[in-house]
C-alpha cells in the first residue's frame, strides 16, 4: 500500500506544467509550478511546516502550546493544518475587513479567530500587530511564527522549492519568476537557484504597481498576497536580479485567461507572476526555460476578480484601496 501518514507529509513536490496557450509568439519554454496542489492550497504550506519544526526544535513550542499569527490568508490555513496535526491551538488575528470566506476557511480547519479593527495604525493597541504580540506574550506557551522575519520561511524554499525546480528541469531552468509578498519565496528559491547555477539563473520578482519592491510611488492595489509598503526582514536583495511591475488590470486579465485557456484556476498573484514571466520570456531563445510560481488557487477569489461586476467597480477605483494586505 502506498499512502501518507498525514496530510502534512504531502506538502511540496508540486508539479511543473507547460503553458501553451497564453505563450503565443514566445519561443522559450514557460513552465508553471503549481503550488495550489499543496494540501492547504498554497505555497505557504512549505513555510508553515518549516517554521513550526524550527520552533519545536528551539523549544519555543511544546505540547499544549498555542500558535498566534496575524494572518487571514494562506499562511493561516497552512499553520492551522500543521497546528491541528500536532495538537496545538491556532489563533489567527484577522482585520475585520477580511471577514468572509477566508475567515470561514480558517474556522473550518479549527482555527480560532480574533477580529481586530482594520482602520487603526500599526502602533495602536487594537491593531493587527499589537493584538497578536499581546496574545503571544500573555498566553502561556504561545508562539508567533512571524512569516515576515522568521528565517525558517525563506530557508524552506531554499531547501524544497529551489531543489525541486532544479531537479524537475534537469538543471535547464534559466529564469525563475515569482510574486513577492513577505519575500520568503523569492529569497529562498532565488538564492538556491543562484548558488546551484553559479549565478546563471536569472531571478525576477513580480510586483504590483504601487508596491515598494519595484520602486515608484507606494499606493493601494487590488492583487492579494503580494506587494508591500515596507521591506520585510526576509527580503534578500542578492537573491533577486530584477523586478517587473504589473498593474491590477493586467494581473486579473491573465488570471482569467489561465482559468479559461490553460485550465489553471489560480489567484491574482499567479496571474501577475505569469504576466511578468511572459515579459521576461518575450525575447528569449528557444532553449530558455522560464519557471513561474503559481502561489495559490482561484477558489477564494470567485466573488472578486472572477466576478465581472466586482472587477468593473474595483478596477476603476483601485487607487483608493489599502496597501495593507495579509499574505
Ligand atoms: N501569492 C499569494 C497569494 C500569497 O499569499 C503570497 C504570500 N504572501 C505570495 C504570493 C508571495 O509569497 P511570499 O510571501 O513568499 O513573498
Amino acid at each position: 500500500m502506498r499512502y501518507a501518514e498525514s496530510i502534512a507529509e504531502l506538502i511540496g513536490n508540486t508539479p511543473l506544467v507547460r503553458l501553451t496557450k497564453v505563450t503565443e509568439g514566445i519561443r522559450a519554454t514557460v513552465l508553471a509550478k503549481v503550488e495550489y496542489l499543496n494540501p492547504g492550497g498554497s505555497a505557504k504550506d512549505r513555510i508553515a511546516v518549516a517554521m513550526i519544526d524550527e520552533a519545536e526544535r528551539a523549544g519555543h513550542l511544546s505540547p499544549g502550546g498555542t500558535i498566534v499569527e496575524p494572518t487571514s490568508g494562506n499562511t493561516g490555513v497552512a499553520l492551522a493544518i500543521i497546528a491541528q496535526q500536532r495538537g496545538y491551538r491556532m489563533i489567527c488575528v484577522v482585520p475585520d475587513k477580511f471577514a468572509g470566506d477566508k475567515v470561514a476557511t480558517l474556522r473550518a480547519y479549527g482555527a480560532e479567530i480574533v477580529e481586530v479593527p482594520t482602520s487603526v495604525p500599526p502602533e495602536h493597541p487594537d491593531s493587527y500587530y499589537s493584538v497578536s504580540d499581546r496574545l503571544a506574550r500573555e498566553i502561556p506557551g504561545a508562539f508567533k511564527p512571524d512569516q515576515f522575519s522568521n528565517p525558517a520561511a525563506p530557508r524552506s524554499h531554499y531547501e524544497t522549492t529551489g531543489p525541486e525546480i532544479w531537479r524537475d528541469t534537469d538543471g535547464r531552468v534559466t529564469h525563475f519568476v515569482a510574486g513577492v509578498g513577505t519575500a520568503g519565496t523569492i529569497s529562498g528559491t532565488g538564492r538556491y537557484l543562484h548558488e546551484v547555477s553559479d549565478g546563471r539563473v536569472q531571478v525576477i520578482g513580480a510586483d504590483p504597481v504601487g508596491s515598494i519592491y519595484s520602486g515608484g510611488p507606494v499606493h493601494g492595489f487590488l492583487v492579494e498576497g503580494v506587494g508591500e509598503d515596507f521591506i520585510p526582514p526576509n527580503f534578500d536583495p542578492d537573491a533577486v536580479d530584477g523586478f517587473e511591475r504589473v498593474s491590477d488590470a493586467e494581473s486579473f486579465e491573465m488570471t482569467r485567461r489561465l482559468a479559461t485557456e490553460e485550465g489553471l484556476l489560480v489567484g491574482g498573484s499567479s496571474g501577475m507572476a505569469v504576466v511578468a514571466a511572459l515579459r521576461t520570456a518575450r525575447d528569449l531563445p528557444e532553449d530558455a526555460v522560464v519557471v513561474v510560481l503559481l502561489a495559490d488557487g482561484g477558489r477564494g477569489y470567485l466573488n472578486k476578480l472572477f466576478d465581472d461586476a466586482w472587477l468593473d467597480t474595483h478596477l476603476s477605483s483601485s487607487d483608493d484601496t489599502d496597501p495593507e494586505d495579509t499574505p
